[in-house]
């Protein structure tokens, strides 16, 4: 069938949407959450996830192929998650082994566990389809944000167009990955071609390129810069990003999605979301501390009253086991404060009242 969205709602840009999938509907504005094989054998499971309000995860396509090498696993069967699957690029963990990687013309060649390995455009896009994902992201061109010649901006939008056509055709449930870094130009070039993709019957579009480490306002104007020149009856996407501010922020200018592995990350280093911003359970003042998380918190671990103090300790145990457990516990936390912020985000657009709703979340999440 592939990919419908239907708008319910506006408030300014900011959108509230329905996306429906094979795999069932996904409300939007909304995160998707990365899971992966390494996650549900650690003790995260599908039904967790359900319970947080998750709709939609997201799996890692480079990962997945490095897992599984010559056999794509139907991964909905794979992770016994039933719901809508939305797949990454594969661009960006590229990227990331940027010392060991090399564009060639057809894909990319990079080093993985001391080995050589190259793939494909058509390769990524085909990968995608046999694990039976619910949205298809096609293999882009990511350029660093610090590198300054414009020219390379020009060079990751005709390289991702390239790539595209080389992958697919067009396909139903496939996103174009619009690049360009902060330069107009090579966006108004990438716009071009995914207006052009869009019109012949693609899904949707996702924003690259952003969220380096450019300063906020600048990201901001960008996004806004990008949603202002797309059909209002595609979803939008945007890559990477995932702190609180930056999503509503990102909301406000027409987003749709997102997928960020930040709380996690977050979790990792004892950071947590509150309503009154991070709350940093590494500093000592909370050795002691027998209050939840946050009060009113509806996640299962401050539902199930396990205190700063106790969690304290689990990060800090010498039991590997207890230190799993911990972190699975602060990522529940985050991962549903992200998705409360979502749905509160999306009735606040149904009642008219986005500016509102976000004024108020960013003063109180900043008074700390
Ligand atoms: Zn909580």
């Amino acid at each position: 069938m592939g990919i419908k969205f239907d708008i319910l709602a506006k408030d300014g840009q900011a959108r509230a949407g329905v996306l429906q999938t094979d795999h069932g509907e996904v409300h939007t504005p909304t995160m998707t959450v990365n899971f992966t094989l390494a996650l549900l054998r650690s003790g995260l499971s599908p039904n967790q996830l359900q319970a947080l309000g998750v709709e939609m995860i997201l799996v890692n396509t480079l990962h997945t192929m490095m897992e599984s090498r010559q056999q794509a696993p139907d991964i909905h069967q794979q992770l016994g998650w039933s719901g809508p699957i939305f797949a990454d690029s594969g661009g960006f963990q590229m990227v990331s082994l940027a010392k060991k990687m090399r564009v060639e013309k057809d894909g990319i060649k990079f080093t993985w566990d001391e080995q050589e390995y190259k793939i494909t455009s058509a390769e990524v896009v085909g990968w995608q389809k046999k694990m039976g994902v619910d949205i298809i992201m096609p293999l882009d061109r990511v350029w660093h944000l610090r590198v300054k010649n414009p020219l390379a901006y020009f060079l990751s939008v005709l390289t991702t167009e390239k790539w595209f056509n080389e992958s697919t055709g067009i396909s139903p449930n496939i996103f174009y990955i619009l690049q360009g870094g902060l330069s107009k130009w090579a966006r108004i070039l990438s716009l071009k071609f995914a207006n052009q993709h869009l019109a012949a019957g693609i899904a949707g579009v996702a924003i690259g390129g952003l969220a380096f480490g450019e300063a906020r306002p600048k990201m901001y104007r960008m996004i806004e810069f990008c949603t202002q020149r797309l059909p209002e009856n595609k979803p939008r996407h945007l890559l990477g990003v995932g702190q609180p501010v930056d999503l509503l922020e990102s909301i406000e200018r027409g987003i749709d999605t997102f997928d960020c592995v930040s709380y996690t990350r977050e979790a990792r280093h004892g950071r947590l979301l509150t309503k009154h911003g991070y709350l940093r359970l590494k500093r000592s003042e909370y050795t002691n501390d027998t209050s939840m998380i946050e009060e009113g918190c509806d996640c299962p671990t401050c539902k199930a009253g396990i205190s700063r103090a106790e969690l304290r300790a689990g990060m800090k145990s010498l039991d590997p086991d207890i230190r799993q457990r911990t972190l699975i516990n602060l990522m529940l936390h985050n991962i549903r404060f992200t998705l409360h912020l979502m749905e509160y985000a999306r009735e606040a657009i149904q009642a008219g009242k986005f500016q509102e709703f976000k004024q108020e979340f960013l003063i109180s999440f900043r008074a700390q």
